[in-house]
């Protein structure tokens, strides 16, 4: 067993995040691409039909000002994994997707035989996504080495990172993922506190952070409603 990087729980063998920030950095990257297409919308030129516009009357208010983090977001420039932490506010979206691609093809070995049949192992020298270099294609990327990633302890700094931008993007669109409540108690600290969130595949437990699959909530609130029928039966009699 070893520990998460990122919070105290336990990750699963050889890893260094925990089954709830696994899940969250998965969620995270499955979300990048919808709030950027949301970022485009405020540089839209007004006319232009477009989410949460009426449309058909032309331009019937001012256009909305465009903010300069916006367009700070979506432009282009250049970032390095170490110091994306400095100036948080200028990195755009994509050259700190770029910049980690990079950053965790450089960590992959890659395996390469010659013509003798002698094996070499070295690092893979480029990330290619198979989408394409835009931030839809780089999440994709990102998600497929996930695991390889979640075995080097610079997942926290990753995580970190990537939390930071949603974030900040976040503030910008006001669309956060929505939380649904579940009705059990938490399995390990009791509390009527487990929710899951959109895009989240796990359930967890708002109070104490633990996490559970789907199918391990079923079983649970399975249980639960037993004892409660079991706890009932016993008072009426
Ligand atoms: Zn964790
Ligand atoms: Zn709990």
């Amino acid at each position: 067993m070893s520990s998460c990087a990122i919070c105290p729980r336990t990750a699963p063998d050889g890893q260094h995040a925990c089954p709830l920030h696994t899940d969250e950095l998965r969620a995270w990257l499955a979300e990048l691409p919808y709030q950027t297409r949301l970022l485009e919308e405020f540089v839209a030129p007004a006319g232009r039909p477009s989410a949460g516009r009426i449309g058909g009357t032309g331009r019937a208010h001012a256009p909305v000002p465009v903010d300069m983090r916006v367009l700070a977001l979506l432009g282009p420039g250049h970032a390095d994994p170490g110091t994306a932490d400095e100036e948080p506010d200028t990195i755009p979206i994509r050259a700190w997707l770029d910049a980690w691609a990079g950053f965790i093809a450089y960590s992959h070995p890659a395996v390469r035989r010659d013509l003798y049949g002698t094996q070499y192992t070295r690092p893979c020298e480029q990330a290619v996504p198979k989408k394409g270099a835009t931030i839809p294609g780089w999440c994709t990327w990102l998600t497929a080495y996930l695991p390889h990633a979640l075995t080097h302890p610079w997942i926290a700094d990753f995580h970190r990172q990537l939390g930071d931008l949603i974030d900040r993007i976040r503030d910008l669109t006001h669309a956060v993922p929505h939380r649904h409540e579940y009705a059990a108690q938490c399995p390990a600290c009791e509390a009527f506190a487990l929710a899951a969130v959109d895009g989240q595949e796990g359930i967890t437990c708002s109070r104490c952070g633990h996490h559970l699959t789907h199918a391990e909530y079923d079983q649970h609130a399975a249980d639960f409603l037993r004892a409660h029928q079991a706890a009932a039966t016993e008072d009426a009699a």
